[in-house]
């Protein structure tokens, strides 16, 4: 079995972004928001400003009050919308219940929705189009493309149908002429479907629940999932040992695929950096 190694790929990834960065005329800018004190959102953005440092981009950073109200927090959108320095906007999900997080992603400029999660982004998805890709998603294109896994004829499963995972996963690998089944918690016989994958790409959050015995011998096996187990151990939905001994590519968690979403998030703002200099 073979480690699809994300921590390393994003890596590369970075130092490439950071080149092409350093040849613009402007450099890409990068505005993150969060509301209140989820502490996991916390760590993300923090590791956003890492990431955009690394990559020698303009970062800011709007850190919320709980209590923002709906209206305050869709002033900033259109404020950070206007600013001809801010590339790409990401407000943290998920927010706090009282805000509407559909009407605020809604708010995003299109063409500064670096997480690609705006709908104009997800239909061009749907439809063909350039846009914006999700960056998990995304992130795992590259890293099956990195270890010259081509998933055209190959039948591919997903498993987990959310809108900034498991839907724009599965229209990826359908971009890429795999014959695609999307799986859910309303699938019946779930480990049958998933025995027939070529490629096998589990987005759902629960600890243990792809075993070795839902598993093709020599299938690519991609863990998107992070759950923590009852050490507070950060870990995904694939069994890994049990699965190394039958899987021909497997992902680590961690160091898959949460590094190759962050790459893929610096990706997606030299992209809309470089289309908004018109270099794209
Ligand atoms: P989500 O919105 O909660 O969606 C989970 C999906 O799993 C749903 O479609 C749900 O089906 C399905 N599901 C639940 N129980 C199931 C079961 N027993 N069998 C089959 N399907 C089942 O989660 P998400 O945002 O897509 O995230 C999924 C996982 O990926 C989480 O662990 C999250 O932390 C992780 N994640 C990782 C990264 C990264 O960078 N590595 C990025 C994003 C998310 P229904 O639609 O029928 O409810």
């Amino acid at each position: 079995m073979t480690r699809l190694d994300g921590k390393a790929l994003a890596a590369k990834i970075k130092v490439r972004v950071r080149e092409e960065a350093a040849g613009l005329p402007r450099k890409p800018g990068l505005a993150v928001v969060l509301v209140g004190n989820d502490p996991a959102s916390r760590v993300y953005v923090t590791s956003k400003r890492r990431d955009c440092e690394e990559c020698g981009f303009y970062s800011e950073e709007y850190a919320l009050l709980e209590e923002t109200t709906q209206e305050e927090l869709l002033e900033l959108v259109e404020t950070l919308n206007s600013r001809e320095d801010i590339d790409g906007i990401l407000v943290q999900l998920p927010l706090p219940g009282h805000l509407n997080e559909e009407a605020v992603i809604e708010a995003i400029d299109p063409r500064k929705d670096v997480d690609g999660f705006h709908p104009m982004n997800a239909g061009n998805l749907l439809i063909g189009r350039p846009g914006f890709l999700s960056c998990t998603p995304a992130g795992v294109m590259d890293l099956l493309e990195e270890y010259g896994i081509d998933p055209a004829g190959k039948r591919a499963v997903v498993v987990g149908r959310s809108n900034i995972v498991g839907k724009p996963m599965a229209l990826l690998l359908l971009r890429k002429n795999a014959t695609v089944t999307l799986c859910h918690s309303k699938t019946p016989d779930l480990g049958e479907i998933c025995r027939q994958a070529d490629v096998l790409v589990a987005a759902v959050g629960r600890r243990g629940l792809i075993t070795a015995d839902m598993v093709k011998e020599g299938a690519v096996v991609v863990d998107v999932a992070m759950n923590r187990d009852e050490n507070g151990k950060l870990c995904g939905d694939v069994d890994f040992q049990a699965v190394a001994e039958k899987a021909s590519y497997l992902t680590p968690v961690p160091g898959g695929v949460g590094p190759m979403t962050r790459a893929a998030l610096m990706e997606n703002t030299l992209l809309a950096a470089k289309r908004r200099q018109n270099l794209a």
